[in-house]
């Protein structure tokens, strides 16, 4: 089993762990700070430090409950065993990290103030992200008005908080899980992860976020698609 230490805490950039198994191509390490992809958000990418040597990390996946996270390295030696140092591109990350929040973010304004609103997918990279919304009423002139609604609200400074819930408390709060996966995957947990937006939003979620919104900056709306009567999809940038 790999421990999952971005589940705690977004902002280890470095740590130490043990590689419990070498697959030749890839490496399984006890602990790891890299995020493994998911949710619409990139596997992390870095870098492995052992004895003098420099491994990139490139392509990082979870199977199960191991993180596998493929290395450049000889195939033919074997480093099970081997003590290593993981650390992660910060600025690919912390990009990744102000996306996500911000993806939270647009999800609960156009929620709270267009009403039937539903986010129904999303897709962060380095540039952009974008994001589907099922709300029929949506259409290209709204845009300016949506982008003021999210600057407004980042300037707010609302903190970001991870929870671990338990079932029991997890089913008490309504849409926790908002997409048809997510609502299958709650009902298997034991704990629920929540990232909540203080005073906004609260939802089930696996991947990394900023500490306080204002860490986003500022986005800019950079297209809009109306893709059929109930699927718009946005994409944005970070300014
Ligand atoms: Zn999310």
């Amino acid at each position: 089993m790999t421990e999952l230490l971005y589940l705690k805490d977004s902002y280890i950039k470095e740590f130490a762990a043990e590689i419990i198994d070498d697959l030749g191509d890839s490496v399984i390490l006890d602990k790891t700070a890299f995020y493994p992809g998911g949710g619409g958000q990139p596997n992390d990418e870095g870098w492995l430090l052992l004895d003098e040597k420099r491994l990139d990390v490139k392509k990082v996946e979870k199977r199960e409950d191991l993180v596998l996270h493929f290395v450049n390295k000889d195939a033919g030696t074997n480093i099970s065993g081997k003590k290593v140092k993981g650390l992660i591109d910060w600025d690919k990350r912390y990009t990744y990290m102000k996306y996500h929040t911000a993806i939270h973010l647009l999800d609960a304004l156009l929620r709270k103030n267009f009403g039937k609103a539903f986010l129904t997918g999303g897709q962060i990279f380095l540039e952009k992200a974008r994001v589907d919304v099922d709300y029929p009423d949506l259409n290209k002139t709204m845009m300016p008005e949506i982008e003021s609604m999210v600057n407004n609200e980042i300037k707010k400074g609302r903190e970001v908080v991870v929870r671990f819930l338990s079932k029991e408390e997890a089913e008490k709060i309504p849409d926790l899980a908002r997409t048809k996966p997510g609502q299958e995957l709650l009902k298997k947990l034991e704990t629920v992860r929540v990232v909540e937006i203080v005073g906004l939003d609260m939802q089930m979620d696996g991947g990394t976020h900023v500490k306080n919104i204002n860490e986003i900056g500022g986005i800019r709306i950079t297209n809009f698609e109306n893709k059929g009567s109930h699927n718009k999809r946005i994409e944005f940038a970070l300014v």
